[in-house]
C-alpha cells in the first residue's frame, strides 16, 4: 500500500475510507484505460497502468500528460498538480507488478473469452481482499467473474466516455459480489467525484440499454437513405441531445460501440430490438474507426 494520500485536487475533499490510499491497477491504456488512470491519479491515487505492448502503454501515459498539461494551460488546474498526478501513474507491460494494488479496474476490449483469461491472470497476482472491478459496457459480471476462486471480490465500475469528465459511473453487482465489495466501490467513486449508480447485471446495464435505439434506429435511418450524417446529428442536437448519434459513436469508438450492440443483441438472445446494423460491421472491417483512426463518420485529421 502506498502512504497516506494528500487531497484529492479534483474535489478539494479530504481522502479517507477503507481503499482511499489504495494503489489502483489499471488494465488496457486504450481510451477508457487511460481516463480512468487520470482520474484515479487526479485523486491522489499511485496507479499502474498495464496494457499488452510498450507502445499502448505509452500511449495511454502520453495522451494523460497531454490532457493534464493542456487543463493548466487553460487555467483549470495549477501546473504544479498536473505535474504531481502525472508522476503518480506508472505503466507496466507486466502483470505481476499489479500485485500491490487494492483495486484493479478492467478497461481491455469488451471481449468476455478475454476479460475471463485477464481476471484468472489478474486474481493469481493480486492479494486476497483486492477487489476486481471490470469496465464492461455491457457483458455479465457473473461471468466474467464465473470461473473465479473468489468471484465475491469482482463488480463492474462502469465509467463513461470521457472518463475524467463524466460524473456517472454505473456499480453492477453480480449474483455472487460480497455486497461489501461493492459499498466500497461505490464509496470510492464518490470520494473521486463521481455520481455512482448501482445497476443489475443486464446486458447493457441501465445506460448501454436505454441508448441501444439512439444508434440503432439513427443507423436504420442512414441505410434507408432517410438522410445524411451530418442531417441526423444535427436533428438529435436540435432535439436537446449534446451530441448526434454519429459523432458519439466516432468519439466512442465504432468498434467498441459495435461490440456492445453485438453483446447486448446476444444477451437478449436476438431480439430484434437489439439488432446491430450491416452499416456498423462495414466502418469497423474497413478500419474507420471513429476518432482514434482519424476516420469515422467524419475525418478527424488530427487523431489525438
Ligand atoms: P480501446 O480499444 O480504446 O482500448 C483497449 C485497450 O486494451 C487497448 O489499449 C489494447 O491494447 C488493450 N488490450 C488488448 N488486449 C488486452 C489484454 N489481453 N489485456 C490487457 N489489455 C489489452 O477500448 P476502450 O474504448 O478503452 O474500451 C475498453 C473497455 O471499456 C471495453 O470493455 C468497453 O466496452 C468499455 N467502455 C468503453 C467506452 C467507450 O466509450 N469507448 C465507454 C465505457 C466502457
Amino acid at each position: 500500500m502506498s502512504a497516506p494520500l494528500p487531497a484529492a485536487p479534483g474535489t478539494g475533499a479530504a481522502a479517507s475510507g477503507p481503499t482511499a490510499d489504495a494503489v489502483i491497477g489499471v488494465v488496457g491504456a486504450g481510451t477508457m484505460g487511460a481516463g480512468i488512470a487520470q482520474v484515479a491519479a487526479w485523486s491522489g491515487h499511485r496507479v499502474v497502468l498495464f496494457d499488452i505492448a510498450p507502445d499502448f502503454v505509452a500511449r495511454g501515459t502520453a495522451g494523460i500528460a497531454r490532457l493534464l498539461r493542456r487543463g493548466a494551460e487553460k487555467g483549470r488546474h495549477t501546473p504544479d498538480a498536473a505535474e504531481a498526478a502525472i508522476a503518480r501513474i506508472g505503466g507496466t507491460v507486466a502483470l505481476d507488478d499489479l500485485g500491490p494494488c487494492g483495486l484493479i479496474i478492467e478497461a481491455a476490449p469488451e471481449r468476455l473469452d478475454l476479460k475471463r483469461d485477464l481476471f484468472a491472470r489478474l486474481e493469481a497476482v493480486v492479494d486476497a481482499e483486492a477487489i476486481l472491478a471490470t469496465n464492461t459496457s455491457t457483458l455479465s459480471v457473473a461471468s466474467i467473474a464465473g470461473g473465479l476462486a473468489r468471484p465475491e471480490r469482482v463488480c463492474g465500475l462502469h465509467f463513461f466516455n470521457p472518463a475524467p469528465l463524466m460524473p456517472l459511473v454505473e456499480v453492477i453487482r453480480g449474483p455472487r459480489t460480497d455486497p461489501a465489495v461493492a459499498a466500497t466501490v461505490v464509496g470510492l467513486a464518490r470520494l473521486w467525484g463521481k455520481t455512482p449508480v448501482e445497476a443489475q447485471d443486464r446486458p447493457g446495464f441501465i445506460v448501454n440499454r436505454v441508448a441501444r435505439p439512439f444508434y440503432g434506429e439513427a443507423l436504420r435511418l442512414l441505410g434507408e437513405g432517410a438522410a445524411d450524417v451530418a442531417t441526423l446529428d444535427r436533428l438529435a442536437r436540435d432535439a436537446g441531445f449534446p451530441m448526434g448519434p454519429f459523432e458519439l459513436m466516432d468519439l466512442i469508438g465504432i468498434d467498441v460501440n459495435y461490440a456492445a450492440a453485438c453483446s447486448v443483441y446476444e444477451g437478449f438472445f436476438h431480439d430484434p430490438r437489439f439488432r446491430p446494423h450491416p452499416i456498423q460491421r462495414a466502418m469497423v472491417e474497413s478500419g474507420r474507426l471513429g476518432r482514434k483512426t482519424g476516420h469515422g463518420y467524419y475525418a478527424y485529421p488530427d487523431p489525438s
